[in-house]
């Protein structure tokens, strides 16, 4: 996807606050209308004012089931700098081009994890069987050790999980004993899980960790604090277990994010990570130029998306404001 957001996302973030007690803070998602002829509407939980990062998470938008028009959703060629992108839909198929020379189908339950590092293009196009669209986006920041790095695409179809009461598809990390074989530059946790009706799971996650429950449907709560669809629940490092309620009369849906805190200080703007405003400028610049950096994507019937306009706020340092529970305490 390809980020509309261009003034309030130039945000810089890193050097989280200490946090070792436990709690929920539930952060509400913004409706964001994303760019191009065709739009589509998301809800953006993350970044917010409230948290910029969870580990190396650092974007995520929900959208959908939504109907889309009947020619269907267009997102031209655009660039990525040092991030990943993940693809994880509920319904739907996007035919994925890239600048590697990649062509690939993304598809409800399967990963689709694109490594812009130094810099990639891609274009996503849904199907013309796909009527209905629902899942979720989502970026990952690259440490500064790794954010030049190669192109790269890595496809993963994770295998169902069945627990008391849950099915999980573990497509990033580790969770209740599956481990995901994709490669990641740090540690990450990336999980679908489907709740039953009034079931309620309790699952062992690193303590290293911070958290993110981003539901999707359902009557959800994590450890007792109600996380409303659409909404994603927080939790700070420190804790062993999650425990996950679903007390609706039917299924529930979330998908499960974590990671280590990530130290560093990034700059988002349009769909760029980068660490200062140089380096927007620059990014910026060389897509314009249609530099080799970002490369060319092949059989797709269009013209590329233009950047936006060079930014024209000054980008002020911005944090991870110490959690609720960790005011309180
Ligand atoms: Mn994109």
């Amino acid at each position: 996807m390809s980020n509309p957001e261009v003034a309030s996302e130039a945000v810089r973030s890193g050097a989280h606050a200490e946090s070792t007690t436990t709690g929920v803070e539930v952060l509400s998602a913004r409706e964001v209308p994303l760019g191009g002829p065709r739009a589509l509407q998301v809800r953006r939980t993350i970044p917010q004012r409230a948290r910029t990062l969870i580990g190396a998470w650092c974007f995520a938008d929900h959208y959908g089931p939504v109907e889309i028009p009947a020619n269907g959703m267009d997102l031209p060629p655009h660039p990525h700098t040092g991030l990943q992108t993940v693809s994880w839909l509920f319904s739907g198929t996007i035919e994925h081009r890239d600048s590697l020379g990649t062509h690939s189908l993304i598809r409800a339950g399967e990963l689709n994890l694109m490594t812009g590092g130094h810099g990639i293009a891609h274009s996503e196009v849904s199907t013309s069987d796909t009527t209905v669209l629902h899942g979720v986006q989502l970026w990952v920041a690259l440490p500064d050790a790794d954010r030049d790095t190669g192109r790269d695409f890595q496809h993963h179809v994770p295998e169902p999980v069945r627990i008391d009461g849950a099915e999980l598809r573990v497509f990033l990390g580790s969770l209740a004993g599956e481990a995901s074989p994709v490669r990641t530059f740090t540690p990450l946790l990336g999980a679908q899980i489907d709740l039953e009706p009034h079931a309620t799971v309790t699952l062992s996650v690193d303590p290293g960790f911070e958290h993110g429950l981003l539901v999707d449907a359902g009557d959800v709560s994590l450890d007792g604090t109600e996380v409303p669809p659409a909404e994603l629940g927080y939790v700070a490092p420190g804790v062993s277990t999650l425990t996950v309620t679903n007390s609706s009369d039917g299924p529930a849906r979330t998908i499960l994010l974590g990671g280590p805190p990530f130290e560093e200080e990034i700059v988002m703007w349009w769909n760029f990570v980068v660490r200062d405003h140089e380096e927007i400028l620059r990014a910026r610049e060389d897509w314009e130029a249609g530099s080799d950096r970002f490369g060319s994507v092949e059989g797709y019937d269009g013209r590329r998306l233009p950047a936006p306009p060079v930014p024209d706020v000054i980008i002020m340092p911005r944090r991870n404001p110490p959690s609720r529970s960790a005011r309180q305490s």
